[in-house]
């Protein structure tokens, strides 16, 4: 029986590691893939305060020994099912293990969200990608076009120019939502042009991305644009299907939380950007994870 079991080993849960090790609670994430999380897919982050420019995947490591080295334990598996009511919390895990615990902190974050048109699961992998960082270098002198108009659409337009020879952002609306440091970016960056108030209704090609189908928002006016690739960020989902059903899900399938990082159900905390909040960034998701841990050392307090 651990004190702490910690879904997911991205920023969250890996600073919730370090706080509740170090208040000597016996912990243990559960991590399907690498330590570290969406950081694995983010190239260059500049607004972790002590750190003007560091690469995800570094950052990632730095936290995952950081946490080691105060006793964390890492157990590799995905999460596929809980039992979080009682004073002995279950995670179940593929492969049939199960993993009992005094408190659970939930910070299995976000994936990315789905276009959900005609030939995004075709051409997956072979000319449409979520990932920049993994796989722009695919796309040297090529053209390539980005949907979406938040911080990921710019910032992965921005590094996507590094190898692509013109990068078209594909907006469907007439501004863009990203921070303002990273629009001005992009509006200044030669190699970006911008496609507003459109939608990509279908992607075309043949053994990989040739084009894609374009509808305009405000005229229903159709066209096509010729393409190598195509860079999907429309947003992400909250990794929550483990917990279908659960009353501590909101609409949009976030948990609900108090300041405290308490759900409605004891001895059950989230931290992060599964969490229902208005900024899902690192600095967030590892500020919730220290609120989580101690709070759940509270409550283990009170179960002596
Ligand atoms: P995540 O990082 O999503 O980690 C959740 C972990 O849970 C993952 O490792 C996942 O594998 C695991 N998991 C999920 N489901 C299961 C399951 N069923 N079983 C087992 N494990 C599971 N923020 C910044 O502050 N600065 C930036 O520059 C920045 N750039 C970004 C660039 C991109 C392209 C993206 C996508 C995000 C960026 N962000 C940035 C946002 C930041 O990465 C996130 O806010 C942060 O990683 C959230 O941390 P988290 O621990 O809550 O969740
Ligand atoms: P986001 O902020 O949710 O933006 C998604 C974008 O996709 C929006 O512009 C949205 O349009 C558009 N969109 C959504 N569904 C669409 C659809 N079906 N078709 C076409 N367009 C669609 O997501 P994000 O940019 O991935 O950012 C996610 C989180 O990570 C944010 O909290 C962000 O701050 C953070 N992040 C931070 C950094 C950084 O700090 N440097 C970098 C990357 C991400 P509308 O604008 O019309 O809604």
């Amino acid at each position: 029986m651990y004190d702490v079991v910690i879904l997911g080993g991205g920023p969250s849960g890996l600073a919730a590691g370090v706080y509740a090790a170090r208040s000597n609670l016996r912990t243990v994430i559960v991590e399907r893939g690498l330590p570290g999380g969406q950081m694995q897919n983010t190239l260059e982050v500049e607004n972790y305060p002590g750190f003007l420019e560091i690469i995800g995947p570094e950052l990632s490591e730095k936290m995952h020994q950081h946490a080691m080295h105060f006793g964390v334990e890492w157990k590799q598996g995905e999460i596929q099912g809980v039992a979080l009511d009682g004073p002995e919390k279950h995670v179940e895990l593929v492969g049939g293990e199960t993993v009992v615990g005094k408190a659970v902190i939930i910070a299995t974050g976000a994936q990315p969200r789905y276009l959900g048109v005609p030939g995004e699961k075709e051409f997956a992998g072979r000319g449409v990608s979520y990932c920049a960082t993994c796989d722009g270098a695919f796309f040297r002198n090529k053209k390539v076009v980005v949907v979406g108009g938040g911080d990921s659409a710019a910032e992965e337009g921005n590094f996507l120019t590094k190898f692509a020879a013109s990068v078209t952002i594909i907006h469907r609306r007439e501004q863009l939502r990203a921070q303002p440091i990273l629009q001005d970016r992009v509006f200044n960056n030669e190699k970006i042009d911008f496609i507003w108030n459109t939608e990509v209704g279908e992607i075309l090609g043949e053994s990989g991305v040739t084009g894609v189908k374009l509808v305009n928002t405000e005229t229903g006016a159709e066209s096509t644009l010729d393409t190598d690739g195509v860079f999907i960020y429309v947003g992400f989902l909250p990794n929550t299907q483990y917990l279908q059903g659960s009353s501590i899900l909101n609409q949009e399938g976030y948990v609900t939380t108090d300041g405290a990082m308490a759900t409605s159900i004891p001895g059950i905390f989230a931290a992060g950007d599964i969490r229902d909040t208005p900024l899902r960034q690192i600095i967030t998701a590892t500020s919730d994870g220290a609120v989580a841990a101690m709070s759940a050392y509270h409550y283990i307090e009170t179960l002596d």
